[in-house]
């Protein structure tokens, strides 16, 4: 879905629509494709199961979305480079996963769930758990890449509501996050972070095809 698509989206509730969307998924129900005004909204022979995904925002850059700004100046997540959501593969097991759970659970879960979720079925593991204080996503995001060590750098720290985000600052040390979700800075193909107590730029990795 483009960034205007999720403008109004966002007016309508969000949420609400990506949950609904979610479970028509369990039903095999499938989402709009030849016949949607947008198809192919992200690239031709695409999979329409899903049209909202359950991660959003993932703030994980290596599918390609990243942090950009609306017309209002508002820090909003970009998915228009992600192709995952709709790789057929990957959809279903998105609904192989997700429908293991009740769906009051999945109605009530916060977005450090689903994003628990996420990197379980990228990386195998989960990285990062929620817990006291930040939540901090390098580790999941820079766990594999080629990294160099740096003098001096800074790092996103990106405050959510509601699946929304609502500000992002840019912060020189993990400790000044206040229950904020850290990541990474991303310019062009780099990754600036600190990873093992120290700055790191890392090579971005060419994006994940499921
Ligand atoms: S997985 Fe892709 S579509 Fe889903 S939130 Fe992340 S960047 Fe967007």
């Amino acid at each position: 879905m483009g960034m205007s698509e999720l403008e109004n989206a966002g007016k309508e509730n969000l949420r609400e629509r990506t949950l609904i969307d979610l479970f028509s998924a369990f039903e095999g129900v499938y989402g709009p494709s030849f016949e949607c005004k947008y198809y192919p909204c992200h690239f031709s022979g695409q999979d329409c199961t899903f049209c909202y995904c359950p991660f959003y925002p993932c703030l994980n850059y290596d599918m390609g979305g990243e942090i950009k700004l609306t017309s209002e100046g508002k820090p909003i997540w970009s998915c228009m480079d992600c192709w995952l959501i709709h790789d057929k593969k990957f959809a279903e097991d998105v609904i192989v996963t997700l429908s293991r759970f009740p769906r009051q659970r999945l109605v009530e879960e916060d977005w450090y769930f689903f994003s628990s979720i996420l990197q379980e079925l990228l990386y195998g593991e989960i990285f990062v758990e929620k817990g006291e204080g930040c939540y901090n996503l390098m580790e999941a995001i820079l766990y594999d890449k080629d990294c160099e060590e740096i003098e001096d750098g800074e790092i996103l720290a990106v405050r959510l509501e509601n699946f929304s985000i609502t500000s992002v600052r840019r912060i020189k040390r993990i400790e000044d996050a206040k229950n904020e979700v850290l990541i990474p800075l991303k310019e062009k193909n780099k990754y600036y972070g600190i990873k093992d107590g120290s700055y790191v730029v890392c090579d971005g990795r060419s994006l994940i095809r499921y």
